[in-house]
């Protein structure tokens, strides 16, 4: 389970149901593009592009999928796979420590099939290299023995197909990024696309609905099909216990409340990050480790997981001096602007 799973796994539920949680995701995962909700153009794209190449029998080019975590960039890769008709291998970057991890796995590629790393933004620059050659010209060199007597075999791979994900893509070098044939941006889901989802999640764990109680469950979701079907499995939770069985408006209203998460999907720890910027930095700017280090969050899941939904429903801006807290925030903690400041700093975004 990767960082973002733990984050957002640990955000909604307590951490012993982790790997319950893990299987159920599974299960949820939708394994052809039919299935795959929301996207339109993204999905009519790589439809286009994956019968390209199973009608030249030629393996689909490099793809790297962009986007905030939990957006389906893994069920992407596998549906890719499972499109082609072909095998995948899945690692994420952090787990590849040595060349000789990322070497092991390039030199096991079969034909056509798929190789996906995730959170590929946090590759080491020496494996980088060694997968951008690979992507390119389809082999590797590798160095035997040391110093003088040192020798470079460079070892042909079959065709393959990359898919890279990230949640970071200014991360990524760009001898690397320019390597992927197909980059596909991810953007969070609206209302009636993760209607759907929750629909189609329900139907799987079996679990009954009221329509109202979706369309609630949607708008609290943070446009995010992870977190619509792990609060889905919690409602289930409480309405089995608290309830009837079915999931109904009364019982989201509950439960969200019950788990800190309110109308907009905001969680308790979104409302201390623009409290923070508000109350100790006076609307902001105020730069992002410095925030971080003020609400306890690290780093990443501050710029992964919470600021972009937060920059998306406009109560925080990102400027080249820090971040701030817009009017929206300051009307939704219910705290008076001390000076006009916030809303009038135009400054880029970046
Ligand atoms: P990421 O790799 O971007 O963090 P995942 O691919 O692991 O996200 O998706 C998280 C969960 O959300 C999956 O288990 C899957 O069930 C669900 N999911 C994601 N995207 C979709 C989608 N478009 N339609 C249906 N379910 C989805």
């Amino acid at each position: 389970m990767d960082h973002y799973n733990q984050l957002l796994e640990n955000s909604v539920v307590s951490a012993s149901f982790q790997e319950i949680a893990d299987r159920q995701e599974n299960a949820l995962r939708p394994k052809m593009l039919a299935d795959f909700q929301g996207q339109a153009r993204l999905k009519e794209n790589l439809s286009i592009f994956i019968q390209a190449a199973l009608k030249r029998g030629e393996a689909l080019d490099h793809t790297f999928l962009i986007g905030p975590p939990g957006l389906g960039k893994t069920t992407l890769a596998s549906i890719i796979a499972n499109e082609m008709g072909s095998e995948i291998r899945m690692t994420s970057a952090p787990a590849l420590d040595k060349p000789k991890d990322l070497a092991g796995i390039l030199t096991n590629v079969t034909e056509n099939s798929i190789f996906f790393i995730d959170e590929i933004h946090r590759l080491k620059p020496a494996l980088e290299e060694m997968l951008y050659i690979a992507m390119e010209d389809f082999e590797i060199d590798w160095i035997i023995g040391q110093g003088p007597s040192a020798r470079t075999m460079r070892i042909p791979l079959p065709p393959f197909t990359l898919v890279g994900a990230t949640t970071k893509a200014g991360s990524v070098s760009s001898p690397l990024a320019s390597r992927f044939g197909i980059t596909a941006h991810i953007e969070f889901y609206n209302e009636e696309e993760l209607a759907n989802i929750i629909h189609r999640s329900s139907k799987i764990v079996d679990v009954k609905i009221s329509e109202e109680a979706v369309l609630t469950l949607a708008r609290c979701s943070r446009g995010t099909p992870r977190i619509a079907n792990r609060l889905l499995r919690r409602l289930r939770d409480f309405a089995s216990v608290l309830g009837e069985g079915t999931i109904t408006n009364e019982i989201v209203h509950n439960g969200l409340k019950r788990l800190g998460i309110d109308q907009q999907g905001l969680e308790n720890q979104d409302r201390n990050i623009l409290r923070a910027i508000i109350e100790h930095y006076d609307g902001g700017p105020v730069g992002a480790e410095t925030l971080s280090i003020s609400v306890g969050e690290a780093l990443e899941s501050l710029e992964d997981f919470y600021e972009p939904y937060l920059i998306q429903k406009g109560y925080l801006k990102r400027t080249p001096r820090g971040r701030m807290a817009t009017s929206k925030a300051y009307e939704l903690l219910n705290i008076k602007k001390k000076r006009n400041t916030p809303d009038d700093d135009q400054g880029l975004l970046f």
